[in-house]
């Protein structure tokens, strides 16, 4: 079961039958599976971000689509900045939500396999150090090697804006498949662009998971993965 307050996401059926009445037919965004207008294969988010990166984006599996009312991103929010006793709890909690998540679905979200997983790096936010989501993903426990990868580059990131020299890379990435994971995926300028920069540096495939897609109006929760709907 999913923690009180979170929305666990399922991709929308659509009917193959023609309706009677003509109704707005609600879509999944093909990137990052967030609410699409009708007639649309992605989100305007990912449209933005495509159209300034030039390039095709990969996937992106979310644990869940997240509003601002749920607990899970309360959690996404307060494992940063929240006092130091409630930031390890949410730290802790999120562990265990990507440790039991990928337990199961590791394989419906990479299923050519995974080398490496990095952690996209926050673009020049000063924090000294690893990002704190990076002893998250290694207190789960369960994700193959990670590897510090990228440093932010020249370029600026902002929300809805990519650059495609927004990060650079430290480490050899060329013919590995890299699991990309993050913590909140907004508009996607952030995760694409360290997407760009694997793949250009040669990366086999570069798969994403991130643990909460925020969205304004989250669907009714369904408790199930976004790749098998298990
Ligand atoms: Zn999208
Ligand atoms: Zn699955």
């Amino acid at each position: 079961m999913p923690p009180a307050g979170t929305t666990v996401f399922a991709p929308v059926a659509i009917p193959s039958h023609a309706p009677l009445v003509r109704v707005p037919i609600p879509t999944a965004c093909g990137i990052c599976r967030a609410p699409a207008s009708a007639g649309y294969s992605m989100c305007t988010s990912c449209r933005d971000v495509a159209i300034a990166l030039q390039r095709p984006l990969v996937p992106v599996s979310a644990i869940a689509l997240v509003g601002t009312t749920s607990a899970l991103y309360r959690a996404l929010r307060q494992y940063k900045s929240g006092e130091p006793g409630v930031a390890a709890r949410q730290s802790q909690w999120l562990s265990g939500v990507l440790h039991r998540f990928a337990e199961r679905h590791l394989r419906c979200v990479a299923p050519d396999g995974v080398d490496v997983t990095v952690v996209v790096p926050s673009s020049r936010d000063g924090r000294p150090g690893p990002h704190p989501f990076e002893s998250i993903v290694r207190a789960a426990a369960c994700f193959p090697m990670l590897l510090d990868a990228l440093v932010p580059g020249a370029g600026t990131l902002a929300h809805r804006r990519p650059a495609p020299d927004g990060y650079r890379l430290r480490r050899d990435v060329a013919g590995r498949r890299v699991l990309l994971v993050d913590d909140v995926y907004t508009s996607g300028a952030h995760l694409q662009t360290a997407a760009s920069a694997l793949e250009q540096a040669g990366a086999r495939c570069v798969q994403a998971l991130v643990v909460g897609r925020f969205v304004r109006s989250p669907p009714a929760p369904r408790a199930a993965c976004p790749c098998c709907e298990r």
